[in-house]
């Protein structure tokens, strides 16, 4: 179904005035019409004297009806235009007063329930992390000094499932990857602790392997030679060789490169 002009799109009800006005115009503006063409025909079939006096065949009545034709369809749609612009983009949508405040009255309705859900949201999620700081001894800690350094704000979601990324990333053993974590919410003293976690595994690794390594070149007899990166002086690791002896140049005090040393042991024993 076409829409009308001039009626509200929503409740069908007419806009008088616009329609009123509209009739007005069209029936000047087909009056006016009327009056022209009568006067070109009776121009053209020169029977001018036979109707003098009255409307037709005057040349001023012409003047006027053309002015008319012209000026009242054109004064009339812009009238109309500024009537119907109050209520809709164009005529065919437009829609009454009533109807627009029922309307907004609908999306203030739809704001306050959306509003209101949020609310329940948030409050949900503030009981959950309340929850959190109370029965994780570790990660409500964490929230709690982060609750001190933001006062009246809640942990968002993502910090929460983070925190437990770097739990378990600390589980797996990635403390690099749980200290970044950590930083990011600025947990400086938890990533810092994280962190020296990691420099004792590379620390216990190396010892271990270390000890196990000289015991190897002892069973096989073997003396291998290192030289120092930094001022050349050689040494030989031999059975006679601790590990505490390999930790640093004794010439230099460079300390030695303990993976570069570990490959070229483990070479040896190849
Ligand atoms: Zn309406
Ligand atoms: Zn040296």
């Amino acid at each position: 179904m076409a829409a009308k002009s001039y009626v509200c799109v929503k409740c069908g009800k007419p806009f008088l005035g616009a329609q009123a006005a509209m009739f007005v115009i069209g029936i000047l503006s087909l009056f006016f019409w009327g009056i022209f063409l009568i006067n070109i025909f009776t121009g053209l079939t020169d029977s001018y004297s036979q109707i003098e006096g009255t409307l037709i065949a005057n040349e001023d009545v012409l003047l006027v009806s053309i002015m008319g034709a012209f000026l009242v369809p054109a004064v009339g749609s812009g009238a109309l235009k500024g009537m119907s612009s109050k209520h809709g983009p164009n005529s065919r949508s437009m829609v009454c007063p009533k109807c627009k405040e029922a309307a907004a009255n609908v999306a203030k309705e739809e704001q306050a329930k959306l509003q209101q859900a949020k609310e329940a949201k948030t409050w949900e999620w503030t009981t959950k992390v309340e929850d959190v700081e109370k029965n994780d001894v570790w990660a409500g800690k964490l929230i709690s000094s982060w609750k001190s350094v933001n006062p009246g704000k809640v942990p968002s979601e993502a910090m929460v499932q983070d925190l437990n990324m770097a739990r378990n990333l600390e589980k797996a053993g990635n403390y690099e990857g749980a200290a970044v974590i950590l930083e990011r919410y600025q947990f400086w003293e938890e990533a810092g602790r994280v962190r020296k976690l990691d420099d004792q595994k590379i620390i216990k690794h190396i010892t271990v392997d270390m000890n196990e390594l000289i015991d190897h070149v002892s069973t096989k007899g073997l003396a291998i030679p290192y030289k120092c990166r930094s001022c050349g002086a050689s040494i030989t690791i031999d059975k006679n060789s601790r590990k505490e002896g390999l930790k640093s140049c004794s010439y230099c005090g460079t300390m030695y490169n303990i993976e570069d040393m570990t490959k070229i042991i483990q070479r040896a024993l190849e």
